[in-house]
C-alpha cells in the first residue's frame, strides 16, 4: 500500500509567518510509510515529517514538497509497568502520553512548554523543559526508537544498535529518517502537583544569583524578563523555582482549552505601548502575589495551553520566536547586549524567558541546549524592523559563541547554524537522501 498524497494549502508552523502550499498523506498505519518513501526516492521527491505543526518556524516545512502527517499513528504499543517504559507510536501526543501516565504515578521524565506535541516532534528536535539542570533533554529518556529510512527500510536504532544514527535521530530535524515508534522512560512522581515559589528579581545579576543558588534545590527552575527595561532595572523579573509535592493525588489535566482565539488580532493590538503595559502589569501582579504556591502540572509546566490558538494574538502576518544558548562564561554580558538591543528597537517581547542550561550531556549530535544560558523571545512580524532586531541579535550570539534553535527558528543564517553546531557535516552524512525541510535547504545554502 503506498499513501495518497493531496494538495494543501493549511499548513503552517505555529508562527504563521509562512503560508505555503504542500502536498499531504495522513498514513493510518505504520506499513504504508515504507513504500511511500521508496517511491518518493525513486521519483526524487521531497519529503517531511511532520507532527503537530507546534515549531515555530519551517522545520517541518517543505514547500511545494511532501509531508507525512503522522498524527493519524498514535497507539500505544508496549508497556513495561516494573521499569516505567511505554512503546508508542510517533504520532500519539504528549498529552495523550500525559494522561496514560498520570494515574500510575509516573510523568515524561521532561516536557516543554506544551502538551501539543506529537512523540516524533519531541524526539526530532530533542526538547528540553523547566528541569534542564536535572532531567537532560527529552532524548536522554529515548532507549530505543524504530527508523524508517528511504535507502534502508526499517531500522531498530540505539545507543547500542545503529549508534551513530540514533546520535543523529535524537535532535536531527526529521531528516534522518521517519521516527515510526520509539520507547519513552518514564519518571516516578509523588503526586500531579508542583509546589512552586514565585520570587521577583530587579535585574540580571540578580537573576543569575537566584539561577545558580536554586539548582541544586530545585528540579525546576525558569525566569520570565520584562524585556522593555533598561539601566539598573534591565532584566528584572519573576524567577520560579518549583519540585513536584507530595500530597494532592494523581488527577490528571482535561484536554478542554478555557478558551480559544476566534480570529487573528488586529495588527494594531500589539504595539510598544501595550507591550510596555502588559509588562509593567505582568511584573507587578506576580511581585504582589509572590511566594510559595501548589499547582497542578498543566498550570506549571503548560500555561499557554489554557488558550487555544493563542498564536493568531500576533495578527495575521505571525511573529518570530528567538531561542539562543550562550556558553556561562560569557553568558550574563550577552544577555544584557541582547535586552539592550530589543529595548532600544522598542520592538519588545511579551514572553521572554531566561534559564540556566545544566552541563547533562545530550544524546543527540544536534541537540540544542548547551551547558549556559537560554534566552527565549517573540516578536510580531513586522516585515524589515523585526529582521533588522533578529540580525543585530545574531550577532551577539555569534560573537558570544552560541547557538540558535531550529524549533524556534525561521530565517537563520547558514553561516550562524554551521559556526553554532559544529557537528553538522558528520550529521548531514547520515541524513535519508529523500528528506528534506526548508529550514535544511536555507542552512545548507
Ligand atoms: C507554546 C509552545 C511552547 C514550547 N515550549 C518549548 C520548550 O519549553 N522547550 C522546547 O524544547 N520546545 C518548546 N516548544 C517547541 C516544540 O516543543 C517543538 O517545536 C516540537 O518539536 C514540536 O513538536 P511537533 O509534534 O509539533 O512537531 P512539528 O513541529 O510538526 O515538527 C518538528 C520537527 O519534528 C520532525 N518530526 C515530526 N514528527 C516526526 C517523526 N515521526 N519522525 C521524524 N521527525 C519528525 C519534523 O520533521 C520537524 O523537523 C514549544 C512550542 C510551543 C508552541
Amino acid at each position: 500500500m503506498t499513501l495518497t498524497f493531496t494538495r494543501s494549502d493549511q499548513i503552517r508552523s505555529w508562527g504563521r509567518v509562512v503560508h505555503a502550499s504542500h502536498l499531504v498523506a495522513r498514513p493510518p498505519f505504520r506499513d504504508a510509510i515504507d513504500a511511500s518513501l521508496a517511491l518518493a526516492r525513486e521519483n526524487g521527491q521531497a519529503v517531511m515529517p511532520y507532527g503537530a505543526g507546534r515549531s515555530y518556524g519551517d522545520s517541518a516545512l517543505n514547500p511545494d514538497g511532501a509531508l507525512i502527517d503522522m498524527r493519524g499513528l498514535d497507539r500505544f504499543i508496549a508497556f513495561d509497568a516494573e521499569r516505567g517504559i511505554v512503546r508508542v507510536e510517533a504520532g500519539l501526543s504528549l498529552s495523550t502520553l500525559i494522561r496514560f501516565a498520570i494515574p500510575r504515578g509516573l510523568f515524561p521524565a521532561t516536557v516543554p512548554g506544551t502538551r501539543h506535541i506529537t512523540i516524533g516532534g519531541a524526539i526530532a528536535h530533542d526538547v528540553h523543559g523547566k528541569n534542564h539542570h536535572a532531567a537532560g533533554t527529552f532524548g536522554t529518556h529515548v532507549p530505543r526508537l524504530s527508523l524508517l529510512r528511504s535507502d534502508r527500510g526499517r531500522l531498530a536504532v540505539s545507543a547500542a544498535q545503529e549508534g551513530e544514527l540514533h546520535a543523529a535521530t535524537i535532535g536531527g530535524m526529521g531528516l534522518t529518517g521517519i521516527i515510526a515508534d520509539a520507547e519513552i522512560a518514564l519518571a516516578g512522581v509523588p503526586s500531579a502537583y508542583i509546589d512552586c515559589d514565585f520570587v521577583p528579581f530587579g535585574n540580571l545579576a540578580q537573576f543569575f544569583a537566584l539561577a545558580d543558588e536554586s539548582a541544586a534545590r530545585f528540579e525546576h527552575t525558569v525566569a520570565w524578563v520584562d524585556c522593555t527595561k533598561t539601566g539598573d532595572a534591565l532584566g528584572r523579573g519573576i524567577f520560579q523555582r518549583a519540585n513536584w509535592s507530595a500530597e494532592g493525588g494523581y488527577t490528571p489535566h482535561r484536554d478542554q482549552t478555557r478558551f480559544s482565539l476566534p480570529f487573528d488580532a488586529p495588527g494594531f493590538a500589539l504595539n510598544s505601548w501595550t507591550l510596555r503595559l502588559f509588562n509593567e502589569a505582568y511584573y507587578a501582579f506576580n511581585r504582589r502575589k509572590a511566594g510559595s504556591r501548589r499547582m497542578h502540572y498543566s498550570a506549571f509546566f503548560f500555561p499557554l495551553d489554557a488558550i487555544g490558538q493563542w498564536n493568531r494574538l500576533y495578527g495575521a502576518r505571525g511573529f518570530y520566536q528567538y531561542q539562543c544558548a550562550v556558553p556561562m562564561a560569557v553568558g550574563e554580558p550577552a544577555i544584557r547586549s541582547m535586552l539592550e538591543a530589543i529595548a532600544d528597537s522598542g520592538e519588545g517581547s511579551f514572553l521572554a524567558v531566561l534559564k540556566t542550561f545544566g552541563t547533562r550531556p545530550s544524546p543527540g549530535m544536534m541537540s540544542f541546549p548547551r551547558p549556559g544560558v537560554t534566552l527565549a523571545l517573540d516578536f510580531r512580524n513586522r516585515g524589515a524592523a523585526t529582521l533588522a532586531l533578529l540580525a543585530r541579535l545574531d550577532e551577539i550570539v555569534a560573537a558570544a559563541g552560541g547557538r540558535l534553535y531550529a524549533a524556534k527558528d525561521g530565517r537563520m543564517p547558514a553561516g550562524l547554524f554551521k559556526a553554532g553546531y559544529p557537528e553538522w557535516p558528520r550529521f548531514a552524512a547520515l541524513c535519508d537522501p529523500s528528506l528534506s525541510s526548508s529550514f535544511w535547504r536555507r542552512v545548507m545554502a
